[in-house]
């Protein structure tokens, strides 16, 4: 079984979708060097040639279906975990942000 971590599936995700390395740092908020970085690792935990290579065997393997990945909100969190995966960073404020609102949702329906 194919092992990509979330970082990884996002980087190889974009790379499906034509966007170029410095298009991914944009949108990923991540250095161009860092996604150099991911791409490497791709290439070697797929044994691909190169990123078209990676996409193709990626689908082949079943790690990527080509639909959006969500982030940065409550159902990114939850989109995480129901992959069993540990969350990232950018979900993690976002679930946080959700939690102290439905805190301070309930406290207002208390008073
Ligand atoms: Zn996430």
């Amino acid at each position: 079984m194919v092992s990509l971590s979330p970082r990884q599936l996002d980087v190889l995700h974009h790379a499906a979708n034509g966007l170029t390395i410095p298009e991914t740092a944009h949108t990923m908020h991540l250095a161009v060097s860092t996604i150099h970085y991911h791409q490497q690792v791709i290439l070697h935990t797929l044994r691909a040639r190169n990123m078209a290579n990676a996409v193709l065997l990626a689908c082949r393997a079943g790690v990527l279906d080509g639909r959006p990945r969500r982030h940065g909100d409550h159902a990114g969190f939850a989109a995480h975990v129901y992959r069993g995966e540990e969350p990232c960073d950018l979900c993690w404020a976002g679930e946080r942000a959700y939690r102290a609102e439905r805190h301070e949702a309930r406290k207002r329906n208390a008073a």
